[in-house]
Parts: C-alpha cells; structure tokens; sequence
C-alpha cells in the first residue's frame, strides 16, 4: 500500500508526464505496478511521489510503421498476446508474454514496467535484444531520445535512463522474410515461476547460409545478455549446431537464492543446444 504520505500524480497527456517527471526526478513511475506495489509492500521503497501512468493513452497499442514495429510502453502481456500482427511479426516476444505470470499479472503487467524494473529475469528483455529493438524514451527538455536495448541494460537493475525520462516504447526492427526465431524459458514450475534461465535467438536465413544471429539470456549474468562468441560461430555460411560449444565463452552464471551456477550452466546450455539441434 502507498503511504499517506506520498504524492500521486495522474496525467492524462504525455506532457503533463513528462512535466510530473521533470518536477519529481526522485519519484517512481507507476504502470501496472506488479513490480512496483510488491517492493513497496515489501517495504523496499517508500517514494514520496508517484507518477501514475495508467491514464495515459498515447503510451498504450501496436502500430507498424515504416520499418518497424511500435509497442507502447503501457502495452499488457494480454495486448501482446492477442495482437494479431505480432505473432507474424515478433512470435519470439509474444511467446515470453504468454509465460509471465498467471492471467492477472498478464492483464496488468505492461512491456514498458518490465523493461523499467530491469531485473536480470525479466522474461522480454532477451526477447528485446534478439530482435534488434530500440527502446524509445522522452523527457520534457530533451524531447524523444532512442536507446538500442543492448546499450540499454548497463548494470545490475541499471538503465540507461535518465531521470527525467520516461520508457514511451519500444521499436521493433521489421521482419526479414528469412529470419527463424525461438524462445525457451526454465523455471522452478511451467507458469508462474520466475526464469532460473530464458533465452531468445534469432537467425537470419538467407540463399547464401546464416547472414545474422542472435542469441541472448537472461538470469544469467546482472543484465539480459547477448552472445557474440555463439553468435559468430552460426554466422556466415549453413547453420552449425554445435555453435552451442562456444556458450562458456560468452556467459558465466552465479549462484544465487533461485539456482547454482553450475545448474544455470547446464540448463542455459542444454536450452540452446536443443534449439539449434532442432532447426538441423
Ligand atoms: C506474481 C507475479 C508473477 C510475475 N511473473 C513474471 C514473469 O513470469 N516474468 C517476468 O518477466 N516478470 C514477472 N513478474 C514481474 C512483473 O509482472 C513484470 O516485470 C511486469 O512487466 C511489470 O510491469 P508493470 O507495468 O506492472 O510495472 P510496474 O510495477 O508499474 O513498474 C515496474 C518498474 O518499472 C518502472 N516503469 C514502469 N513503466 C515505466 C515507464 N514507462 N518508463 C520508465 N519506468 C517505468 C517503474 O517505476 C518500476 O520501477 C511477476 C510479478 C508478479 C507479482
């Protein structure tokens, strides 16, 4: 429960946010607060000020565009699931949506609140960096501002992110006809478990072999990450699937309350194996 104390704001234009956000740098954001309520009740945070976005419409829907896809930060897993255009388009992230939470987390739970909370599990953060996308931010001085997610994740639950901004969206780079993606998540159970390991991968397929690949986990490192060791053994020439090898080169779980290390490694490995052994 917010306390007595704290200052919710409630802006129904992107303006008034961006205002709220310039005048209460220290103040949270809330979208769906399926993070946010949690650490409060937890007791992890006390704001003095929160930002409410829920009524800001602008922030809300999927639109292609020249070039690529656009999800408003305060897109639900639900609005993602049942968007008829992203299952062409971005399966791989409509996949991880179906896997965060039960119903009720889905229908509350927004892209932009699982991009902001930041955490290393966050199931569409892999998704995000295998798809090439580019997370969109504005402030009121700055105006818009676009981030690739690679360079978005800088450190544990850190972001490049200033504090004034807002998440306002996410761009999706267009599908190229030859491009296979996948989407493997391990948790304690198939639903409602947060991911001991989650992985997203793309591969571009073109007359002339394997042109691009992307491989990246997540609950693996401090960060979702990507791995160019695994990515440059798929590239350039027919698919490869002992690629798979080359993983300890590019990620070094640790243990911590969720898992060990050494199961992390196995699993992140078996995952990736599997994937690439199934396209053969
Ligand atoms: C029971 C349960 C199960 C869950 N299961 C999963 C799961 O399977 N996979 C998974 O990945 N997550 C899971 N989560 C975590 C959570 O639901 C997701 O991270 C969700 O996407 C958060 O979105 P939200 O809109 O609720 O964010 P909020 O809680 O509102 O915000 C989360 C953080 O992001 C910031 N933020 C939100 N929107 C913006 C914005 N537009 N700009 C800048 N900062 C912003 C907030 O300030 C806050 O720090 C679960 C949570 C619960 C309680």
């Amino acid at each position: 429960m917010l306390t007595s104390r704290a200052n919710v704001r409630s802006p129904r234009t992107l303006e008034e946010a961006l205002a709220a956000r310039a005048n209460h740098p220290d103040g949270v954001i809330l979208a769906g607060g399926t993070d946010l309520m949690v650490q409060i009740e937890a007791g992890q945070l006390n704001p003095s000020h929160v930002i409410d976005l829920s009524g800001v419409g602008v922030l809300r829907g999927i639109q292609p565009r020249d070039g690529y896809t656009w999800i408003g930060a305060l897109t639900t897993y639900t609005q993602l699931i049942h968007a008829p255009h992203l299952a062409t388009e971005a399966p791989s992230l409509v996949e991880a949506a179906r896997t965060c939470g039960a119903l009720q987390i889905q229908n509350r739970g927004t892209l932009g609140g699982n991009i902001g909370n930041a955490s290393p599990a966050g199931d569409t953060l892999p998704v995000l960096l295998s798809l090439d996308a580019v997370v969109e931010l504005a402030s009121a001085r700055r105006g818009l501002r676009l981030v690739p997610a690679e360079r978005f994740f800088v450190g544990y639950r850190a972001l490049a992110m200033k504090p004034d901004e807002i998440i306002t969206g996410v761009r999706i780079p267009q599908r190229h006809p030859g491009d296979l993606t996948g989407f493997r998540k391990v948790g304690t159970r198939a639903a409602q478990a947060i991911s001991k390991v989650v992985m997203a991968a793309r591969l571009r397929f073109t007359a002339d072999g394997i042109q691009q690949a992307r491989i990246a986990f997540g609950s693996v490192a401090p960060t979702p990450v990507r791995c160019p060791h695994v990515e440059r053994a798929l590239e350039g020439g027919p698919l490869r699937p002992g690629a798979w090898a080359h993983l300890s080169e590019d990620i070094a779980p640790i243990d911590d309350v969720r898992s060990s290390a050494r199961y992390r490694m196995q699993v992140a490995t078996n995952v990736l194996r599997a994937w690439l052994e199934s396209l053969g």
